[in-house]
Order: C-alpha cells, then structure tokens, then sequence
C-alpha cells in the first residue's frame, strides 16, 4: 500500500555522498522523510541509533525478518541491512515522499513493493574521487574501505541495468538540484 505518497530509492557506491545529498534534498522538498534503516554493522563514535540507523544484533535483526518487519532487506559488506515496513507505510499513508537510501540488492526488492518508486543513482565523479573520498572519511578500517572501494565497480555495473536516473556527484548543490527536479517531476520508473 503506497497511500498518497511518493517513494524514492537513492542508492550509489560507499563514499559517493549519498547521505549528504539526501539530508538536503529532503530540506528543499515538502513533507518529505528519509527512512531510517536498521543495520548489524557496528556503530561508528559520530552516529547516533536511531538518528542514522537503529543498530541491532544478528538475533534482533533476523527476529524483525521472521516477524516481516522489513520491506527489504540485504547483506551488504557482511552486514545486514534493512528498511523497517511500519515507518515507511505510515509516513506514505499521510502523504509524505519517503527517501529509501539503500543498496542496490535492496533496491530490487522495494521496487517490487513499491513498482512507482523513483529510483536515483549516485555517481562519483571518477573512480578517483571515490577513493580519495572514502580515504578522507576516514570512517572505515583500510581493510573495509579497501573492500568497498572493491564492491564500487559492482555496484556501479548492476546499477546502469536498474536505474534511469544517474546522478553526477561532482558539485553538491547541482547533484541535489537534480535530484529534486527528478523526484518534483514526478516521473516513476515503472
Ligand atoms: P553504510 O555502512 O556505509 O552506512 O552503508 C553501506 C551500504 O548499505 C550503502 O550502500 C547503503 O546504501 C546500504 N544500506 C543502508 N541502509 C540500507 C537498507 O535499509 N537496506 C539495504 N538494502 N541497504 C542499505
């Protein structure tokens, strides 16, 4: 049940800038929401449960599956990642427009949810960009970092066959401002 609001899938490589360009997009729209995902991987000291995710065990994850609690749910760098279904439906039903930031496995699953969804990929401007982004971030071990600098190309290469809509994350507010005309225009994928 997708109500009267409007569902939008934003995924990309680790380090593209996805969380930033999100948190402003949803500034400029009108009664718009980010999803808040709850996740199995460690939290790092700058994020806040409950504000960037909801950070669970293994057994309270998998208990939220078994209870069909998550409307996707995927396997992402060894961890478990997944979009709460009760947060998303409610925020539809009142008419919000929900931003779903998760990966592409995931993406596949909520489009089959949500076959309107608006579905946007992030892009770094080069490969080179990405490393030097996901080094400055400093957020990740090099070991972790190393793997999804790795997982990039992947991701990348799956998107092209399941997203429209390709957005350059070169120049921030012009990666935001198309990501809002693309949302404002209303345009679905399906
Ligand atoms: P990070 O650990 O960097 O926060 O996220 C790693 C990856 O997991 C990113 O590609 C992010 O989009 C994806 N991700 C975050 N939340 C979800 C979710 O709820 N479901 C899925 N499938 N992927 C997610």
């Amino acid at each position: 049940m997708q109500g009267n609001g409007k569902v939008v899938i934003v995924s990309g490589p680790s380090g593209v800038g996805k969380s930033t360009i999100c948190k402003e997009v949803v500034k400029r729209l009108n009664n718009a929401y980010i999803s808040i995902s709850a996740t199995t991987r460690p939290r790092s000291p700058s994020e806040v449960d409950g504000n960037d995710y909801w950070f669970l065990s293994e057994e309270e994850f998998q208990q939220r599956i078994d209870d069909g609690l998550l409307l996707e749910y995927a396997e992402v760098f060894g961890h478990l990642y997944g979009t709460p279904r009760d947060t998303v439906d409610e925020a539809l039903r009142s008419g919000k427009t929900v931003i779903l930031e998760i990966d592409v496995q995931g993406a596949k699953q909520a489009k089959t949810v949500f076959p309107d969804a608006v579905m946007i990929f992030i892009l770094p401007p080069s490969p080179k960009t990405l490393e030097e982004r996901m080094n400055h971030r400093g957020r990740e071990g090099a070991d972790a970092a190393e793997e999804r600098l790795n997982g990039a190309d992947t991701e990348i290469a799956a998107a092209w066959q399941y997203y429209k809509r390709m957005v350059i994350n070169d120049d921030l507010q012009q990666a935001v401002n198309e990501c809002v005309q693309i949302i404002e225009s209303n345009e679905s994928e399906s």
